[in-house]
């Protein structure tokens, strides 16, 4: 438990709970499968293909080709500090520009529409900034390719975070649970090393530190919460007003002085007391179909605060029956929708918060059965 001061103010004056303790990474679930016993068999997927089109060869191709940056060159998953996700060096033809002139001077408002414009420019499809709260860091770091379960700080002056999403593909997403579904997931991944590492670089090139970050180094929702990108949901994950759930998150943290942005939240947890589409179509039966709660079911969950709380352990339970990760409860959500005018009208209605409003477009989504996955054959059969 921390203490109030000037980084971590009293509950009243944030803007949403934060718990009042540090999550230890060890207990994440994917930490889970490498060091505890009773869940270790897991992460045991046999490596094994099936007739079905979704567990093919080729469709385990397809997944694992579009996980590549993650799993062999940024590492996020595994530990922070490694990889793409470097805290520090720009390649040796790069340094005589990072050395010289001192570092760049511009108020810390001019700087952030300069790194907003950059990371957009990079792939990022939001972004936002916000003061990072101790607690949102990982308390430890389990090392995932070493083993070794270590205390964990940011450095002392790298407390702003610029925090993107990148968007996943809503036609692969539509197919999950199944080599299509983990490909959109894959290809996010890969797009955030891709995305946190260049912005990183750009940020050393104006003289201040930059630290990339996946999953790793600190817990990406809130973080995303506070940068005014999204509002926290009953499935636990962040929904955006313009992608909805369909995001990766990823951050650089920096001592370079920038404005902050807000928490805006627009009318989800409103929409998610009376949808429960997700809590129905989870196939582990994961997430909670009643109210909010400060109970957490295990270790996995930060529980203290009032929210909803998913079974990590079940949810992970049906990945290793499946051999395929799962985005279902993404694929069923009503935020997720690709671009387009009637979309985007229906999703600026449901920041009304008006209940009758919200039940009667859980309603139409049913009718319209956007909850309904797209066939794997329509990816290989599409040109
Ligand atoms: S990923 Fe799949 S199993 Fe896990 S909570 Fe979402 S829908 Fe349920
Ligand atoms: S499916 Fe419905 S209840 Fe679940 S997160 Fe999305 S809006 Fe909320």
């Amino acid at each position: 438990m921390s203490n109030a001061n000037e980084n971590n103010p009293p509950q009243e004056q944030l803007p949403f709970p934060v718990a009042d303790y540090r999550f230890d990474q060890k207990n994440e679930m994917f930490k889970r499968i490498i060091w505890d016993e009773t869940m270790r068999s897991l992460g045991q997927w046999p490596t094994e293909f099936d007739k079905k089109v979704g567990f093919r060869k080729i469709d385990y191709a397809f997944r694992n080709a579009s996980w590549n940056l993650e799993w062999g060159a940024g590492y996020g998953n595994a530990r922070s500090n490694f990889g793409l996700y470097s805290w520090d060096g720009v390649p040796k033809r790069v340094q005589p520009w990072v050395e010289a002139g001192g570092p760049v001077k511009e108020s810390p408002k001019e700087m952030s529409r300069h790194v907003k414009r950059v990371a957009h420019y990079f792939g990022a499809d939001l972004v936002g900034i916000c003061k990072v709260h101790p607690n949102w860091v990982y308390s430890h770091e389990f090392n995932s390719m070493t083993r070794e379960h270590s205390p964990f700080e940011l450095p002392e002056d790298c407390h702003n975070a610029i925090v993107m999403a990148v968007e996943m593909d809503y036609e692969t997403t539509r197919m999950s649970p199944n080599g299509m579904g983990g490909a959109a997931t894959g290809l996010g991944y890969s797009d955030m090393v891709y995305v946190a590492n260049l912005l990183a670089v750009f940020i050393r090139g104006l003289g201040y530190k930059a630290l990339p970050s996946g999953n790793d180094t600190a817990l990406s929702i809130p973080l995303a919460m506070a940068a005014g990108l999204g509002e926290s949901s009953r499935a636990g994950f962040l929904i955006t007003r313009e992608f909805g759930p369909r995001v990766r998150l990823c951050k650089v943290f920096t001592d370079l002085p920038l404005e902050y942005d807000t928490y805006q939240p627009f009318g989800v947890e409103a929409f998610c007391t009376v949808c429960k589409k997700c809590a129905e179509n989870c196939p582990s039966q994961s997430i909670p179909h009643g109210d909010k709660t400060r109970e957490g079911h295990n270790i996995s969950n930060q529980a203290g605060t009032l929210k909803w709380y998913s079974n990590l352990e079940k949810c992970y339970a049906f990945w290793s029956k499946n051999r395929m990760s799962c985005a279902d409860c993404i694929r069923v959500c009503p935020f997720n929708k690709p671009k387009g005018m009637i979309h985007n009208v229906t999703r600026s209605m449901i920041r009304s918060e008006n209940s009758i409003l919200n039940r009667f477009f859980v309603w139409i989504d049913d009718i319209m059965r956007y909850d309904k996955p797209y066939p794997a054959t329509r990816f290989w059969d599409s040109e």
